[in-house]
């Protein structure tokens, strides 16, 4: 059916507005607006005079309403920083069967919905709602940092906030502390005897000393740090740092001073942590730190069961160099999966200390457990250093001396987006 025939028929179906009309063909005269397109369709279709939007029977004049609704929205982000929002509505029943009655009956290769329509006119009286309180923001609608929805029903306005990152890296200089809190190994958190009621198996962790500054900076409501892999409890984190994202949930401001967060979390750590590199992140850092499987440069402190030379040590980290087959430690195998990894160990170096202990060097994948790599854990790592010295040996400290990841001005870097 050509356009101006099937306008007729809407026309003469019952009093209908220029903006209902011409939705039914937006598809059609682009740069027009609705209204526009409606009154040019009604003219073409001998349709006679304009129906105003309070007498139209898909509508009645649901706009005029939309200013309040949009201003009540300004008003739930009044205390917010944002950049950029989206609005959707929920339709009253009434309007989805009109839409769906319009559907069936006058069927439009063209139509635009109505949804479609309340959400773009929501948007610019919100744009208006704005400009009032001298403010500005723009639609976005992949990643808006603020979304509504709109109950046309109820008149109820459902607020979004979506979380802000950042991006940084954390030294971490005393033993004893877990990247992320550790729920409490008897109570599984709830609180018991043996973690005095705090349900926290260690008092302190990384994330919990980086976390609060950002919070008190941002005026979120909570947030995680996401670590790009994490050290051993009793393992320093030394060198360029380990990278992590930080996200926080619902922020009152998104662009901070990093400086002064950086400051405030050195100041509450006391040395124990430090935060480099701090800059903004965005929601695709967190999987790409998290999948990041970086080299990294350990020193271990090893202490062996038996006295060694120091020409085997040489001779034994020299055949330590290459792949190293690695059944999850049994230590860990509780939480993680219980596989048989390959990993290469791309150099190892070391100098005896006392006959019994000695400090080595090793540069490897990432994922390599390296105390196994000394202990052996039983045979679950071949080969290990114990066994091609033929003494027991253990890993008495632990030190990630580097992460050598993209970042230090290499692809995540380029990739970070600011938000
Ligand atoms: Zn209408
Ligand atoms: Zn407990």
């Amino acid at each position: 059916m050509d356009p101006i025939t099937l306008a007729a028929e809407l026309v003469r179906a019952g009093p209908i507005c220029d903006r209902c009309l011409g939705r039914r063909f937006a598809g059609l005269g682009p740069g027009l607006s609705n209204v526009e397109r409606g009154r040019t369709l009604r003219a073409a279709a001998q349709g006679g005079a304009p129906v105003a939007p309070e007498r139209c029977w898909v509508c009645r004049g649901v706009w005029d309403s939309l200013a309040a609704r949009a201003r009540e929205a300004a008003d739930l982000v009044a205390d917010r920083e944002f950049r950029t929002f989206l609005f959707g509505v929920h339709l009253t029943p009434r309007q989805e069967a009109v839409e769906e009655f319009l559907d069936e009956r006058f069927p439009s290769p063209w139509a635009e919905p109505l949804r479609r329509d309340l959400n773009r006119a929501l948007g610019q009286a919100f744009e208006r709602a704005l400009a009032e309180r001298g403010r500005e923001a723009t639609v976005d609608f992949a990643r808006p940092d603020v979304q509504f929805t709109v109950d046309l029903e109820t008149g109820r306005i459902e607020l979004v906030v979506a979380p802000t990152f950042f991006y940084g890296r954390y030294r971490k200089l005393v033993r004893g502390i877990p990247q992320t809190h550790w729920p409490c190994r008897s109570c599984r958190g709830r609180g018991c005897a043996s973690c005095g009621g705090t349900g926290k198996q260690y008092p302190l962790s990384v994330e919990e000393l980086v976390l609060p500054a950002f919070l008190s900076a941002t005026g979120g409501t909570g947030g995680h740090l996401h670590g790009a892999g994490r050290e051993d409890i009793d393992a320093r984190m030394l060198g360029r740092g380990r990278p992590f994202v930080v996200e926080v949930k619902e922020p009152r401001r998104r662009r901070i001073d990093l400086a002064a967060v950086a400051e405030e979390i050195h100041r509450a750590a006391e040395g124990r942590v430090e935060i480099l590199d701090l800059r903004p992140g965005s929601p695709e850092l967190v999987a790409q730190v998290k999948e990041e499987h970086a080299d990294k440069r350990y020193r271990a402190r090893v202490e062996f069961g038996e006295p060694v030379s120091g020409e085997a040590l040489a001779r034994a980290l020299e055949a330590l160099v290459g792949e190293i087959e690695q059944r999850t430690p049994e230590r860990v195998r509780h939480r993680r999966a219980d596989l048989v990894r390959r990993r290469r160990v791309h150099a190892a170096k070391g100098a005896l200390v006392s006959p019994t202990e000695a400090e080595v060097e090793i540069l490897c994948q990432g994922g390599l457990y390296v105390k196994e790599l000394v202990s052996g854990d039983g045979g679950a790592t071949q080969p290990n250093l114990a066994a091609l010295l033929g003494v027991p040996a253990k890993v008495a400290e632990l030190d990630v001396l580097d992460v050598l990841d993209g970042s230090w001005g290499g692809p995540i870097a380029a990739s970070t987006a600011p938000r």
